[in-house]
């Protein structure tokens, strides 16, 4: 499938071939996104654990490699907000600042795979893309800056129009300064190249059909 992103990415790197038919491995794991690659780099380097990761189709096939690209502090589908409405300050503080150790996670992956043009420190526009959706906005910054201590911005339409972006439909923006725009499946790729210099074998066309649970042991 042709994307912007594989257009811009460069061509795919190597991994290891359509899984063998018959291999031990300490941890096998299905699907080559994000989640099997961390988890594979993760467990390599950080526990000496062999790990072989199955892909169905190819590393970075599924949302790692065709998303938006944004990262940002946020999380889940409820605002900040509501998340203090339902669970209180303390909890949305935790998850705020989890959010933001997820976008520096993101960071230092850019950084340790030395994954060129994978991300710039850009920041991050949400656009009222009515008048009426602008006060909204003024208020979700004025809590990101109360609750969580977090410089958010509200940028008036001038500014928009002045600073970032040009056109009539824009009539304000809440601007995360610190967020990534990151390119999804550079940063797949990158990951591909950790997790197997870290030591973990990824297979490409290895789509995993079924597995079994162990028995537990009889005493
Ligand atoms: C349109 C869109 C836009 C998004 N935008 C953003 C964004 O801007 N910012 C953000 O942070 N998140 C965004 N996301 C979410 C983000 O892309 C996902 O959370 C993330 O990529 C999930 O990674 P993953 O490794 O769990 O899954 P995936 O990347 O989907 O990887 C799963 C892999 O498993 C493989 N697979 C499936 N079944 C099998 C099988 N039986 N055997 C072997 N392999 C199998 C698939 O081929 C696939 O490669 C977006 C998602 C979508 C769909």
């Amino acid at each position: 499938m042709s994307s912007y992103w594989t257009a811009t990415a460069g061509p795919a790197p190597p991994d290891d071939g359509i899984a063998p038919p018959a291999a031990d491995t300490d941890v096998a794991i299905i699907g080559s996104g994000y989640t099997g690659l961390s988890c594979a780099w993760h467990l390599a380097k950080t526990y000496g654990i062999k790990a072989m990761v199955l892909e169905a189709n190819r590393p970075g096939w599924g949302c790692s490699g065709r998303n938006g690209g944004f990262a940002r502090a946020a999380i889940g589908r409820h605002g900040y907000a509501r998340m203090i409405e339902l669970w209180g300050r303390d909890i949305a503080r935790r998850v705020f600042a989890e959010s933001l150790a997820a976008v520096q996670n993101v960071r230092d992956v850019l950084r340790e795979g030395n994954i060129t043009g994978g991300g710039t420190e850009a920041g991050h526009l949400k656009i009222a893309h009515r008048a009426s959706r602008a006060a909204a906005l003024v208020r979700e910054v004025e809590l990101l800056q109360r609750e969580f201590d977090y410089p958010a911005q509200f940028l008036t339409a001038a500014q928009l129009r002045d600073e970032h972006i040009g056109g009539g439909e824009a009539h304000g923006a809440l601007r995360f300064p610190d967020a990534l725009a990151v390119h999804p499946l550079k940063l797949a790729y990158g990951m591909l190249g950790l997790a197997r210099a870290a030591g973990a074998t990824v297979h490409g066309a290895s789509g995993v059909t079924g597995w079994k649970k162990p028995a537990p042991p009889t005493c």
